[in-house]
């Protein structure tokens, strides 16, 4: 890989992270929440050490230090956003050529987008910044919530950080002390020339504690658990259904057991709670237990998911393989398949084999199922 200054064609590259923000709508400073370990400012001040020859991080006044984050100044923000990037830029070297801003509470602006937007500047630019295409409808509303107009959106983006300047330009940009949300806007204003680039959904803001949440879920930053399950049922001497991952099949056997003998679903719900560590499907629904006789499983795996998700556990997947000489169960793979992807809300596999003759399940003595399930608390 190319060096930093040749990538810059020699260009001195500072960046401003502004973290100065009181976090209203977050009920705390959001840029400094923990994602996987570390304060959200730190993954934005990582990416831009990445593509900077120094790094400004303007934070709340008085904030000496942040656990886990080391920049090369320090500066005390001011009452608005543009006041922070003005402080944040009089923390600049005057030789720097490009300036890049970029906000704390984006912890996962790739580093193609750094690149971009500090290439269209080092290209002649005065302004470049990465922007996203809107695919909601707008509209514009009152006070009171009464809808004014639908606002034709073609033509419009929404903007991200980081957004990369000419330091001449946004320091001229920000002479008068205006105010703006966005920096480009004040380049804009002023007459100089912002080109866009492509930004990333996934570049998401922090601004609520469910923004954190997903962009946690995204990068998969949840934990993740493992869980497996096991069950085997004999044939029935006396006549019942046959019911598998919920779906009654047509077969001149039902298989033994206390509730319907759905051994699919018992294994499923086995693996959930293994994973979600809640012990297994016996403790829950002991087969000494009235109440459980004959019960439909479905309605057990639907209790389990129940429990597991109070316990903060949420499937992500859940892979089965059913073992039985016959019937024959291809034809109905995709009926437990829907069946149980309907329950669990999330994505099931059920494949079905055969013993080819060895064993007690070689030999229809029964029918056993394996399950695997993943499960985040994200
Ligand atoms: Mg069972």
């Amino acid at each position: 890989m190319s060096s930093r200054l040749e990538r810059h064609s020699g260009r001195i590259v500072w960046s401003v992270v502004v973290a100065a923000g009181r976090g209203d709508r977050f009920g705390g400073p959001k840029q400094f929440a923990d994602l996987d370990g570390r304060p959200v400012a730190a993954w934005a001040v990582d990416a831009c050490r990445r593509v900077s020859d120094g790094v400004v991080l303007v934070v709340p006044p008085g904030t000496t230090a942040v656990k886990g984050i080391s920049v090369d100044r320090l500066v005390d923000g001011g009452a608005s956003r543009s006041e922070s990037v003005r402080r944040g830029l009089a923390g600049v070297p005057e030789q720097a050529d490009v300036i890049v801003v970029h906000d704390a509470a984006r912890p996962r602006a790739p580093e193609r987008l750094f690149e971009a937007v500090i290439a269209e500047v080092i290209a002649g630019a005065d302004a470049a910044v990465p922007a996203v295409a809107v695919s909601d409808t707008l509209k514009a509303v009152a006070a009171d919530g009464l809808v004014l107009s639908t606002i034709d959106r073609s033509g419009l983006v929404a903007v991200q950080t980081p957004q990369a300047f000419r330091a001449g330009a946004l320091r001229a940009a920000h002479g008068s002390a205006p105010d703006a949300t966005d920096d480009a806007a004040l380049v804009e204003v002023g007459g100089g020339r912002v080109v866009v680039v492509d930004g990333d959904p996934a570049n998401l803001k922090i601004t609520t504690a469910q923004d954190l949440a997903t962009v946690r879920r995204g990068q998969g930053q949840g934990r993740l658990r493992i869980g497996h399950g096991f069950d085997v049922h004999r044939w029935a001497e006396e006549s019942r259904p046959l019911i598998l991952g919920g779906v009654e099949i047509e077969y001149d056997r039902g298989l033994e057991g206390h509730s319907d003998a759905d051994a699919v679903c018992h294994a499923v719900a086995d693996s959930l709670l293994g994973a979600a560590g809640l012990g297994d499907l016996g403790r829950h629904f002991p087969d000494d237990d009235e109440r459980w006789r004959g019960i439909r499983s479905t309605m057990i795996l639907e209790e389990v998911a129940r429990m597991s998700a109070l316990a903060g556990w949420a499937p992500i997947s859940v892979d089965v393989t059913v073992v039985a000489e016959a019937p024959r169960l291809a034809p109905h793979v995709d009926a437990m398949t829907a069946r149980l992807t309907a329950i669990l809300g999330a994505p099931v596999s059920v494949k079905a084999t055969r013993a080819e003759g060895l064993g007690a399940l070689g030999r229809s003595e029964g029918l056993a199922a394996w399950a695997v399930a993943l499960l985040s608390d994200a």
